[in-house]
């Protein structure tokens, strides 16, 4: 029986800090605040493969209380998550990932965000989606005080 999960994310953009979504380094004038990198977009998905896995949430494996994860690249934890579902025997099916961001443009930097998710989960490209959208400048991805990232993943026992 296939399951499935959702994630949602949100962080603050302000001056001074990368912005990375996806393990993707976006030049940009602001990047989001938060303990770790605050790839919201890999945040979401983390929290959509637990949610499926019936395993909680990120805030429950890695606490934003925990010095060992200050600065850490969400990648890194992503490839934890991963590594907790196939350890539970779990298949990742696939993820899709929705990015709500009003600037900058984030298409030319979706196939590289495909291939790190792909790449640091162990699966097939094509079993992962990352969409952008904006929200036709309303509320607070609209006037630029954030990103928010929605995720959902299905996945599969392997027996
Ligand atoms: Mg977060």
């Amino acid at each position: 029986m296939s399951r499935i999960g959702t994630g949602y994310d949100v962080h603050r953009l302000v001056s001074g800090r990368k912005l990375i979504l996806c393990g993707v380094e976006i030049p940009w004038e602001k990047g989001l605040l938060g303990h770790s990198d605050a790839d919201v977009a890999v945040h979401a998905l983390m929290d959509a493969l637990l949610g499926a896995a019936g395993l909680g949430d990120i805030g429950l494996h890695f606490p934003d209380s925990d010095p060992e994860y200050e600065g850490i690249s969400s990648m890194k934890l992503l490839k934890k998550v991963g590594g907790m579902l196939t350890n539970r025997g779990y298949r990742i099916n696939n993820a899709d990932i929705t990015i709500v961001c009003q600037e900058p443009r984030l298409r030319p930097y979706i196939p590289q965000m495909r291939k790190n998710v792909a790449l640091f989960l162990g699966i097939p490209e094509d079993r992962v989606n990352v969409k952008a959208t904006t929200e036709e400048r309303l509320g607070f991805t609209g006037s630029g005080e954030g990103i928010s990232a929605q995720a959902a993943a299905s996945i599969d026992p392997l027996v």
